[in-house]
């Protein structure tokens, strides 16, 4: 859950606003090929690569609105480039194909991704609004629900056969978790360790100021949309509590105005904060349930979920399809050494 007075829902139309809590729809398919739970952007992103493979019928659930947990309060950068040096290389590798995913994308999909160029220490990136990726996203899907509780599932000859929910009984082909955290569902035994970790946002009026070599040198905060300029996220770790921490968004800003003192007489007209959902290890588990071959999980994301959820969605459809896990995801399974930390 994001909570806080987010800027990105202020930068969306009320069509696209309107689009982030569908409901339920009428024709709602009881029986698709792919059931995919959870509206945030993997599970969107993961319910496009399906819609792209021709999996057939996808239908989208989220029990609360599209873009609802940490994906709507992420700072949305695509920026594998600044984690070289600070995460292990072949997970670099990944975010770089990761960036790749999100171009391709943004020229495959109709209507884009609203893909935004960003340059980060003179290198090429990217950024979003993640609730626009999300809404473009989840507009290609035909059937999306919002306001649907995943609460269990029954399982026969080592397939989920039904999945109960707060709007009924599906019965899926295949399904996709793509919940954050992992999902607590009765009939599931997933023994996975995970928690969240907390982080402030904070956002300023638009501005017509540069960013500092020194500001931008140290990556304590960027320039976007209309000049305004955006900070964190911080990591507030043992923090678990649903709320905006004034003292921590004030000793952002009083960080951010020691370097750079023009910004004195700007306003912050933005502070939120979102959680994380993280592994011990702080690498994301991308994997199928065990002892069940219809059933899939993306969950831990972590600080990097956005940067990855084209790549992540675009190899679960790919292992779907084939019932081969692609190369790409064997860091990320559930038997790793690392996970349990
Ligand atoms: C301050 C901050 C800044 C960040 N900045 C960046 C960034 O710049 N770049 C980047 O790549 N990453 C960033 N991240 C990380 C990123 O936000 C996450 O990794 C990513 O959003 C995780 O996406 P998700 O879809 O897995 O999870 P979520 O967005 O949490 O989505 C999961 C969804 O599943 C739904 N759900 C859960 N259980 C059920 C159920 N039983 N039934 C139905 N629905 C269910 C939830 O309601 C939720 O909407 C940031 C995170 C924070 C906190």
């Amino acid at each position: 859950m994001t909570v806080g007075h987010v800027l990105w829902p202020d930068q969306l139309d009320a069509d696209e606003l309107a689009r982030l809590r569908p409901g339920l729809p009428a024709d709602l398919d009881r029986e698709p090929d792919v059931l995919v739970v959870g509206g945030g952007i993997i599970g969107c992103a993961t319910a496009a690569a399906c819609i792209q493979a021709r999996l057939g019928s996808v239908v989208l659930v989220e029990r609360d609105v599209l873009g609802a947990g940490a994906s709507g309060g992420a700072a949305g950068l695509l920026v594998p480039e600044s984690h070289l040096g600070v995460d292990p290389p072949e997970f670099v590798a990944a975010m770089r194909r990761g960036l790749d995913a999100w171009r391709a994308m943004e020229s495959t999909w109709a209507g884009g991704v609203g893909l935004l160029p960003y340059d980060w220490q003179g290198q090429p990136q990217a950024r979003v609004n993640p609730l626009r990726a999300i809404v473009r996203l989840a507009s290609g899907v035909p059937c999306v629900a919002t306001g649907v509780n995943v609460s269990g599932m029954t399982c026969t000859a080592g397939q989920v056969a039904t999945v109960s929910t707060s709007a009924g009984e599906f019965r899926p082909r295949q399904v996709v978790f793509a919940t954050g955290l992992p999902p607590g569902l009765a009939g599931l035994d997933l023994n996975l360790p995970a928690s969240e970790v907390k982080g402030h946002m904070l956002c300023t009026a638009p501005t017509r100021l540069r960013l500092p070599a020194a500001v931008r040198e140290a990556d304590i905060a960027r320039v976007i949309d209309d000049g305004r300029v955006l900070m964190g996220g911080t990591l507030d770790v043992g923090d678990a509590q649903r709320v905006v921490r004034p003292e921590v968004t004030e000793r952002m800003w009083r960080e951010l105005i020691s370097a750079w003192s023009a910004l004195e007489s700007v306003s912050v007209e933005y502070r939120w904060a979102c959680f994380r959902p993280a592994h011990p290890d702080h690498l994301p588990v991308i994997d199928r349930l065990p002892g069940l071959s219809n059933a899939w999980l993306s969950t831990g994301q972590y600080k990097t979920g956005i940067l990855m959820a084209v790549e992540t969605g675009q190899a679960l459809a790919e292992w779907l399809q084939t019932g081969t896990a692609p190369p790409e995801v064997k860091p990320f399974a559930l038997s790793r050494d690392t996970l349990r930390g």
